[in-house]
C-alpha cells in the first residue's frame, strides 16, 4: 500500500495558473494523496478558477479571508502551511505553489525514494524554471538540478521540489517553537528557514529527475521583491496584482487616471500587494505629482499640489524630454498655486532642483526628493528610474543641499544577517 502524501497548495490571485497546478496533482500517477488548498483570500476570477475542485473529497479547502492591513504583519503562506500542517495526516509532507505544476510521476518517484531511504528524512528533486510574460508567454527557461546530498539547503533548492517524513514536523516544533516561520522578514524566503530547519535534522537527498515546472511571472515575489528598498519612492508609478495603477504620494497611493496612460505606460513598477497595501488609499490626482506640463507660454513642473516654472536652461540642463511635456488648459495651471521656479545659475549652484532629479557624482548615484539628497543605489534606480538618466555634477555644486539615508535593497541586507551560509 503505497504511504499517504500530504500536499499543502498555496494560493493568491493567479486565476489561470492555480488551475494547472491543481490538475497536475489530479493527474499524479500516485492515488493516496490529500490536497490542502490553502487561499489567502484571493479576487473572484481566482476563487471561480477554483470552485470546481473544492468539491472533490480528497481536496481540504480553506480561505483566510485576511484582510488588507493585516497582510503585511506576516509571511502568508507560512501562515497557511502551518494550519495546514497541523491538519496534515499524510505520512509524507510536500509543498505546491499556484505557479508550479508536479509531473504525473512527481508524488510516486519522491515517496518511493523516501521509502527505499530510511536514513534520510527529505528528499528534493530537479526542476525546469519557466519565465513568463505578462500574457503568460514564455520568455525562457532553465533547469535547476538536484544532484548531491544537501547538508545546508536554503537557498538551493525551491518551495516546490522537496519532500519529507511528517515525523520531522513535531521535533522541529520543539526545537524552533513553530513548523514554518512566520515571520514577515521572511516573505521572499521563507522555504529555505524552513529548509535549514529541516537540515538540523536530515541532510537532502537529491533525485536527478526533473519532477515540476514552475513558472515566474512578472508578478512573482522574487521579481517584485528585487531591489525594494526599505521606503519606496515618493512619485513612484506603482500597481500589485489587480493592475490599477496608482502613484505613491507623501505615503499614500493615491490612484491615477486612465487619460495619463500614455505618462504612466512603461514607467510603472509591479510592486508586492502586501507593500502596497501599506500606504493608504488616497484621492485621486487629477495632474500626477513630478509631472512636466505646458501652457502656450512656458513649461511647469508639477512638485507637492504646485507648478514650477523651468527655465529653459534648466529644462536642458536636468535632461528632460520635451515628449515628456503634457499640454494643459490654461484654467488647470492658473488653478495651481506657484512653487520655487526651476532655474540654471551660470555660477552652476544647484538650488532648488526639481524633485526626483538623479544626480551623478564622483561615479556614485544621488537622489534628490522632498527637499533631502540621498544616496542611492543602481539597482533600485533601474527599477524605480525606467528611462530616466542621471544628472553629471560635482559635489561643489550640490554642497549645501540637505543629505539623508540612503536608498538600498533592504532585501539584500536581510538575507545577509541571516546567518544561512550557502553550501
Ligand atoms: N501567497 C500567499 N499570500 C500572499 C501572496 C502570496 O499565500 O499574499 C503565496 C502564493 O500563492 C504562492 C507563494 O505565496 O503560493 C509564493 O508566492 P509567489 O509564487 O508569488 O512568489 P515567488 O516565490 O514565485 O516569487
Ligand atoms: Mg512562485
Amino acid at each position: 500500500m503505497e504511504k499517504k502524501v500530504s500536499i499543502i497548495l498555496t494560493s493568491y490571485n493567479k486565476p489561470e495558473l492555480i488551475k494547472k497546478a491543481i490538475e497536475s496533482v489530479m493527474k499524479q500517477t500516485c492515488k493516496n494523496w490529500e490536497l490542502f488548498l490553502m487561499d489567502d483570500h484571493s479576487n473572484e476570477e481566482t476563487s471561480e478558477a477554483i470552485s470546481p475542485y473544492i468539491k472533490d473529497h480528497r481536496i481540504h479547502y480553506y480561505n483566510s479571508f485576511i484582510q488588507p492591513a493585516e497582510r503585511l504583519k506576516s509571511t502568508r503562506y507560512a501562515v497557511l502551511i502551518n494550519y495546514a500542517l497541523s491538519c496534515a495526516a499524510g505520512e509524507y509532507v510536500t509543498y505546491l505553489t499556484d505557479d508550479t505544476e508536479y509531473h504525473p510521476n512527481r508524488l510516486s518517484r519522491m515517496a518511493e525514494t523516501l521509502d527505499n531511504n530510511p536514513d534520510y528524512d527529505v528528499v528534493y528533486s530537479s526542476q525546469k524554471v519557466v519565465h513568463v510574460n505578462e500574457c503568460g508567454a514564455e520568455q525562457f527557461h532553465f533547469y535547476r538540478f538536484a544532484d548531491r546530498v544537501l547538508d545546508q539547503a536554503a537557498f538551493q533548492v525551491d518551495h516546490c521540489s522537496v519532500m519529507h517524513r511528517r515525523s520531522l514536523l513535531g521535533r522541529i516544533k520543539e526545537m524552533f517553537g513553530s513548523f514554518w516561520d512566520e515571520d514577515v522578514m521572511h516573505w521572499n524566503h521563507g522555504d529555505s528557514i524552513f529548509w535549514s530547519r529541516l537540515n538540523t535534522f536530515s541532510p537532502f537527498l537529491p533525485i536527478k529527475e526533473v519532477l515540476d515546472t514552475t513558472y515566474k511571472t512578472p508578478h512573482s515575489f522574487q521579481n517584485t521583491y528585487q531591489s525594494l528598498p526599505a521606503v519606496l519612492i515618493d512619485g513612484t508609478f506603482v500597481k500589485g496584482t489587480d493592475q490599477k495603477v496608482y502613484q505613491l504620494d507623501q505615503n499614500k497611493r493615491r490612484p491615477v487616471k486612465e487619460q495619463w496612460s500614455p505618462v504612466y505606460r512603461g514607467k510603472t513598477v509591479i510592486i508586492p500587494d502586501p507593500f502596497l497595501f501599506q500606504y493608504e488609499e488616497g484621492s485621486c490626482s487629477n495632474i500626477p505629482n513630478y509631472q512636466l506640463v505646458q501652457n502656450r507660454h512656458s513649461v511647469y513642473y508639477i512638485e507637492g499640489g504646485a507648478k514650477r516654472l523651468i527655465e529653459n536652461r534648466a529644462l536642458r540642463f536636468y535632461q528632460f524630454k520635451r515628449h515628456d511635456i503634457v499640454p494643459l488648459e490654461q484654467e488647470e495651471l492658473y488653478a495651481l498655486p506657484d512653487g520655487p521656479p526651476i532655474s540654471w545659475e551660470r555660477s552652476g549652484r544647484i538650488d532648488h532642483p526639481p524633485g526626483r532629479i538623479l544626480f551623478f557624482i564622483e561615479r556614485e548615484l544621488y537622489l534628490y526628493v522632498q527637499g533631502v539628497l540621498h544616496p542611492i543605489s543602481g539597482d533600485v534606480v533601474k527599477r524605480f528610474f525606467i528611462k530616466q538618466k542621471p544628472v553629471p555634477t560635482s559635489f561643489q555644486k550640490i554642497k549645501h543641499l540637505p543629505i539623508g539615508n540612503p536608498v538600498y535593497p533592504v532585501y539584500d541586507e536581510i538575507i545577509r544577517n541571516l546567518n544561512i551560509t550557502k553550501d
